[in-house]
């Protein structure tokens, strides 16, 4: 179980989320860039969570996929940081933006997906799983992180 902490750009939005470590990976997607607006998104799913808003409200924008499902996307209404993903198929997760945490330092992403999409100047990891485009089901992602070998698991 960790404890995490962090917030948007601004300061309004500050968050305390305390759940197991379930992924940690790279999406090279034009979603993930545009929603970054840089080379790509990070996600940090934790499982078991609990998620304590400690200053602030987000806004949040359903998301509809091409593949049919709904993700819940919060953000801070003032500076626009995006902070969460929930997608409603896999409710047991919580997909946190781990650029938003205070502490960053231990973030290695145990797998890049949508590699097919990746901006072409930056070299992938050749020591994590890469993948073109969406895993077939997230079961790769979490085993990712489960055999990254300096993973923090908490
Ligand atoms: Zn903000
Ligand atoms: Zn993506």
């Amino acid at each position: 179980m960790q404890v995490l902490d962090g917030g948007c750009q601004c300061g309004q939005l500050r968050y305390r989320v305390s759940g197991r470590v379930a992924a940690l990976f790279a999406c090279h997607c034009r979603d993930c860039q545009r929603h970054s607006a840089s080379a790509f998104g990070m996600a940090l799913w934790l499982r078991d969570y609990q998620l304590t808003l400690l200053q602030g409200r987000s806004a949040q924008w359903a998301r509809h996929t091409p593949g049919g499902k709904v993700t819940d996307c919060h953000f801070c209404p003032q500076c626009g940081s995006r902070l969460f993903h929930h997608n409603r198929a896999t409710p047991q997760f919580l997909s946190i933006k781990p650029g938003s945490l205070d502490d960053t330092s231990w973030l290695r992403p145990a797998a890049h997906i949508w590699t097919d999409s990746a901006q072409p100047w930056l070299p992938l990891p050749v020591d994590v799983p890469g993948l073109p485009g969406n895993p077939d089901d997230f079961a790769a992602l979490l085993a990712a992180w489960q055999a990254a070998p300096d993973a923090c698991r908490g």
